[in-house]
């Protein structure tokens, strides 16, 4: 298939530190495929600790003149970056298709998500207001200012290669920070071009750096212990944010944790159906069910259940999986042979428990990446796909009585980053809102996130927000300054 790029130079093979391209100090590589096809893309430096630490001190020599500039110059950096992202949004989406799987709509999609965080946090960093305090004594005055917190750590996933990306650097840079980043070892591309980008945009040496490589802890494990990086931000999975956040523990470093998700989404009796489908839909199955905000539980009230089941799986028999680079294909493959077979385990372990298959349940004939979109009716809470985030294009369908039982199966989980309900009865939607222990709640509506809007998850699902107005609170420190001797 055709992956053919208008600028060639955007596909990086090599870490970037200080400003420079490089090998790995010891010429190791790995290889990165196309989960589509298994096709062999490209060889990309496979960097270890000891050049995440010439990465770090590079940041922070480079940070002491960043934070010195003005916001609006710093700003003025960024606005470009967005500018040459967007204009190149055509071949950063070819990359992330080619890389990740997801279809080049969505890849198209995510490229624009992902700019707009750049856009936004170029605005919003000269917006960093403090406060005056009205002093306890006569002769004092207190003022609270803002200050970027320093060199800041970042690891990221492959599900989406590029707005979790940009979602940290652009706040990160607003404020005056500098940033060493660990993209996932499947997709480095997506990462390699940003940085590209960043430089091409005038970005200072030092202050964005990529260290792409296959030992991860050995990377993770410089970021968390150098006592030059103040602040480290994650988005993963719960097991590694437990352990980094540990890690961080020894060094008092803040952390920003975006980890699981276990979405519940419910329909009520009194819910437009047609509505409901469309959005439980949309919500499951994008990016072939492997975002941390996907429904992982559809939860129906018994009135309606039959009718949203027949509906649901007609919507379902149209999908076209296929490589994303083919426009007929709505759905793309998962990203590894391995997460395809946890997928269909969790499936058995459904089934081996009297859940009834409607359509999919096996790997596709397409290949051992390709899992069929799948329904599962007479599910329990005691099944793997209740318990667990599924990461898959898997949709079971739990029956559910009273209002009071859905919040609690909705709430019966360790995770608590997004949840979605329809109904159109006005009480309901207050009352359910405030219930529902997670950090972001869609009523009538999947389709929540933007950068304007306060991004993050409560219980195991982490702590910190990004995007909106607070996207910038995680990369600075709050100091307190008191002037004293008014009355001398
Ligand atoms: P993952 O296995 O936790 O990996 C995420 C990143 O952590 C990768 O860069 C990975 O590197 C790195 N990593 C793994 N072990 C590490 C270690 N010991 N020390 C330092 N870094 C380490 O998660 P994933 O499978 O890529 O992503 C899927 C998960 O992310 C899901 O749970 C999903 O819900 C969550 N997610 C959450 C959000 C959110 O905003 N809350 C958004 C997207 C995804 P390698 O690639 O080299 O292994």
């Amino acid at each position: 298939m055709d992956f053919q790029l208008n600028d060639p130079s955007l596909l990086k093979h090599q870490g970037f530190i200080n400003g420079e391209w490089l090998d790995a100090d010891d010429k190791q590589t790995f290889a990165v495929t196309n989960p589509a096809n298994g096709e062999h893309l490209g060889d990309v430096a496979s960097m270890g600790g000891a050049q995440t630490r010439i990465a770090i001190e590079a940041a922070q020599v480079a940070q002491a003149a960043w934070k010195a500039e003005s916001a609006q110059a710093r700003s003025a950096i960024l606005e470009r970056w967005y500018a040459l992202v967007m204009a190149n949004k055509d071949d950063l989406a070819k990359i992330m298709t080619i890389e990740q799987g997801k279809p080049l709509f969505e890849s198209s999609g995510e490229v624009a998500y992902g700019a707009s965080f750049i856009k936004w946090f170029a605005e919003e960093g000269k917006r960093v207001y403090g406060d005056t305090i009205p002093a306890a004594q006569s002769d004092r005055r207190g003022i609270a200012i803002k200050q970027p917190v320093g060199v800041v750590g970042a690891i990221t996933p492959w599900n989406f290669p590029n707005a979790m990306i940009t979602r940290k650097v652009a706040p990160a840079l607003a404020v005056g920070c500098a940033i060493v980043l660990k993209p996932a070892a499947e997709t480095p591309f997506s990462a390699l071009a940003l940085v590209e980008l960043a430089n091409r945009a005038g970005v200072p040496a030092g202050l964005f750096n990529v260290v792409p490589g296959m030992d991860a802890p050995a990377i993770g494990g410089e970021l968390t212990s150098n006592p030059i990086v103040k602040k480290v931000t994650f988005t993963g999975s719960t097991p590694v944010g437990k352990l980094l956040m540990q890690q961080c523990a020894a060094t008092v470093k803040r952390t920003s944790m975006e980890l699981g998700g276990n979405a519940p989404v419910i329909i009520f009796d009194d819910a437009d159906l047609d509505i409901a489908v469309a959005g439980a839909l949309l919500s499951k199955f994008r990016n072939s069910g492997q975002t941390c905000i996907c429904s992982n539980r559809i939860i129906v009230q018994d009135g309606i259940y039959d009718e949203f089941v027949k509906r649901f799986t007609a919507a379902v028999k149209d999908f076209r999986i296929g490589n994303g680079l083919d426009a007929n294909s709505t759905h793309g493959p998962v990203i590894t042979e391995k997460a395809a077979a946890g997928i269909h385990a969790k499936v058995e372990n459904a089934v081996a428990q009297g859940a009834n298959v409607i359509i999919g349940g096996r790997i596709s004939d397409l290949g051992s990446h390709f899992y069929e979109p799948t329904i599962l009716t007479n599910v329990n809470d005691t099944m793997a796909v209740f318990r667990e985030e599924i990461f898959g294009p898997v949709a079971p369908i739990f029956k559910f009585s009273t209002e009071e039982q859905a919040v609690a199966m909705a709430n019966d989980t360790e995770f608590g980053l997004a949840a979605y309900f329809y109904t159109e009865n006005i009480g309901r939607t207050w009352r359910v809102s405030e219930a529902l222990e997670y950090g972001m709640v869609g009523v009538n509506e999947t389709a929540i996130t933007s950068e304007v809007i306060p991004f993050g998850g409560v219980k195991e699902s982490g702590q910190g927000r990004e995007g909106s107005k607070f996207g910038l609170d995680d990369y600075l420190e709050i100091k307190y300054i008191c002037m004293g001797g008014l009355n001398r």
